[in-house]
């Protein structure tokens, strides 16, 4: 699986993209991570990538010919089957599905907008406008890591043990969250693990787990199971943090 992000700031994922499971798995050949630096396929001599928006409002736009000429150029060095990705607040939400598709392809080219965002005319050269949730971003760098990151985890091999993937929560479109989790000390400032996770008879704890997950998933996410609309996060915030509000 080769990943490919274009980006006016190649610099910002070089962290996150080197270490642990992804940086096992582009040692060991398993994915390619390529980062291009946009001003690189720009024609004129002082490398301009944005420009003032048509109509008038603020800030500044990429401009559209740099990126269509970087896919134009990474397209070929990549396999047959790639998508190009255009990484937008405005796009259809990224899923763990989307995770699972992705994974069994060649190739994924990440396009990452900064400022405004992008020409409007860039939807035409993409094959897909995708958002990785319901929030601004100052630009699409951190999104090309969570896509890159979510998918990579889907691609075979990268993970070593494959049931430590199918335990995780979203896995294979399944609606309920991972179970609760907990390792050593088995008491910590009073609070105890579960004495059946330590009973060894694994057939109760695989039951405990399942009902867990169940509770939890009702708990955090009720969401998923439809048992009332989504509630607003922000002003529950709101509520708690004004004295006499
Ligand atoms: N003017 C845009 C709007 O009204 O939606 C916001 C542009 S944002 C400041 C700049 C860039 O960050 C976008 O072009 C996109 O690449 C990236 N970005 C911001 N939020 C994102 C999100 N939720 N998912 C994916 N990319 C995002």
């Amino acid at each position: 699986m080769r990943f490919d992000i274009l980006t006016i700031f190649p610099e910002a994922l070089h962290g996150l993209l080197s270490v642990g499971v992804l940086g096992q798995a582009v040692d060991a050949g398993q994915i390619e991570i390529h980062t291009h630096d946009l001003r690189d396929f720009t024609d004129d001599p002082h490398h301009v990538v944005d420009d003032r928006p048509y109509g008038g409002g603020a800030g500044m736009l990429l401009k559209v010919e740099p990126f269509v000429r970087g896919i134009e150029t990474i397209r070929p060095e990549s396999g047959p089957k790639t998508k190009t990705i255009l990484l937008s607040s405005q796009g259809r939400l990224f899923r763990q599905a989307d995770a699972q598709r992705w994974a069994q392809l060649d190739g994924l080219i990440l396009l990452c907008g900064r400022y405004e965002g992008i020409d409007e005319r860039i939807v035409q050269f993409v094959d897909e406008e995708i958002s990785i949730g319901d929030y601004v971003l100052t630009g699409g760098e951190a999104a090309a890591g969570v896509i890159v990151e979510a998918v990579s985890r889907m691609t075979p091999g990268v993970v070593g043990r494959f049931d430590s993937i199918e335990s995780d929560s979203f896995y294979d479109g399944s609606e309920r969250l991972g179970a609760p989790q907990y390792t050593r000390p088995s008491v910590f400032r009073g609070l105890e693990v579960p004495t059946i996770l330590q009973s060894g008879d694994h057939a109760k704890i695989e039951a405990y787990r399942e009902a867990e997950a169940w509770k939890k998933t009702a708990r955090n996410r009720p969401d998923l199971l439809g048992l009332h609309p989504e509630q607003s996060g922000a002003q529950s915030d709101i509520e708690e943090t004004t004295p006499d509000g």
